[in-house]
């Protein structure tokens, strides 16, 4: 097979820092062309726009969209209807009924859509969902908590309606409890803080339970400065465990039981050559509806103003 000619559309902080390298290093992939209002990159064919870069490269093959979510239903479509693949950054889309028409139409094209969960590939996710298999669930505690500051310096966009303010990191948390928990879940209450300021909330606690009302709580934050914290501690019947390090890092009764080098989206990649080359699409909305939920269902409080600058 000769490698898939890929265009990245929108080349802000992720497809810098994970998406250029992960192609680089990957044989199945030639980067060809980039599409961004405001960056170009050296060595490809760059465009403003997704339209210029279609109609000047009819040869391309898929293309990666790594702008915000707001922009990224009209994207998709617009690459499928002119027959490519395409990749999504998470999260798929700003609402769950554009993902899931997104998903439609990519049944009747002929490129493939894989709407992608990067911490789904964060080396312990596999083997906590296979270590938690066999065992009795008695209680699910997330602490997702970072610094915007740091992560997502100057991003507008994030505090905007879809922006989805601290669900953009901690979707990557759903993301990884609907993969390794083995029943769905719901949510019952939430708090969601929102900056006097912004359309999106600052932190959150919400409180979700399975059919069997084992207790799965999340305490999401925005303005954890210092050490961040990105993790799922999980009690059983036969012990505890711990993901730590956005998944990185498996502990059981806090031992070290696994840990390998980061590989996200060099999977991510993997997953998407398979999925062109066999036709398929890979679209999971699950991450997406349970913020939905949050949104429908969570109390709103009103908290200080956010500025960027602190
Ligand atoms: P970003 O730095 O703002 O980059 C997104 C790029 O998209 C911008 O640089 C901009 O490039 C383009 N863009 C922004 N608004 C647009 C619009 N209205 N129309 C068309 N293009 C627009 O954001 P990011 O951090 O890379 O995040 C992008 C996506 O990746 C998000 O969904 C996020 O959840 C996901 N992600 C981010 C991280 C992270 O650590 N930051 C990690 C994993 C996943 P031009 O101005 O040049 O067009």
């Amino acid at each position: 097979m000769p490698p898939i000619k890929i265009g990245i559309v929108g080349l802000g902080k992720i497809a810098r820092d994970q998406h250029l390298p992960a192609l680089a290093a990957n044989p199945d992939f030639d980067l060809v062309a980039v599409a961004s209002r405001n960056a170009s990159q050296e060595g490809v064919a760059s465009f403003a726009t997704l339209e210029e870069m279609l109609e000047a490269m009819p040869e391309l093959d898929a293309v990666s969209l790594c702008t915000p979510p707001t922009v990224r239903y009209g994207q998709a479509r617009q690459a499928l209807r002119a027959g490519k693949h395409v990749m999504l950054e998470k999260p798929p889309g700003a609402t769950l009924s554009e993902v899931e028409d997104l998903a439609q139409l990519a049944e009747s094209s002929p490129g493939s859509l894989f709407a992608t969960w990067h911490s789904r590939y964060a080396p312990a996710v596999e083997p906590a969902r296979q270590w938690l298999a066999s065992r009795r669930i008695r209680k699910v505690h997330i602490e997702w908590k970072e610094d915007v500051r740091v992560w997502h310096p100057g991003q507008r966009w994030i505090w905007e309606p879809g922006g989805m303010g601290v669900f953009d990191p901690a979707i990557n948390a759903l993301s990884i409890v609907t993969a390794i928990l083995p029943r769905r879940f719901f949510l019952h209450e939430g708090t969601l803080q929102f900056p006097e300021n912004c359309q999106a909330p600052i932190a959150a606690n919400l409180y979700f339970s399975d059919s069997q009302d084992t207790p799965i709580t999340a305490d999401l934050d925005f303005l954890q400065t210092g050490p961040q914290t990105w993790d799922i501690h999980i009690e059983t019947d036969e012990g505890n465990l711990a993901l730590r390090k956005g998944g990185s890092q498996m502990f059981v009764d806090d031992q070290l039981e696994h840990e390998a080098p980061e590989q996200e989206y060099p999977g991510l990649y993997a997953r998407f050559a398979e999925l062109v080359a066999r036709r398929e699409s890979d679209v999971d909305v699950a991450p997406l509806r349970h913020v939905a939920d949050a949104f429908l269902l969570g109390r709103r409080e009103t908290v200080a103003a956010f500025h960027d600058e602190g």
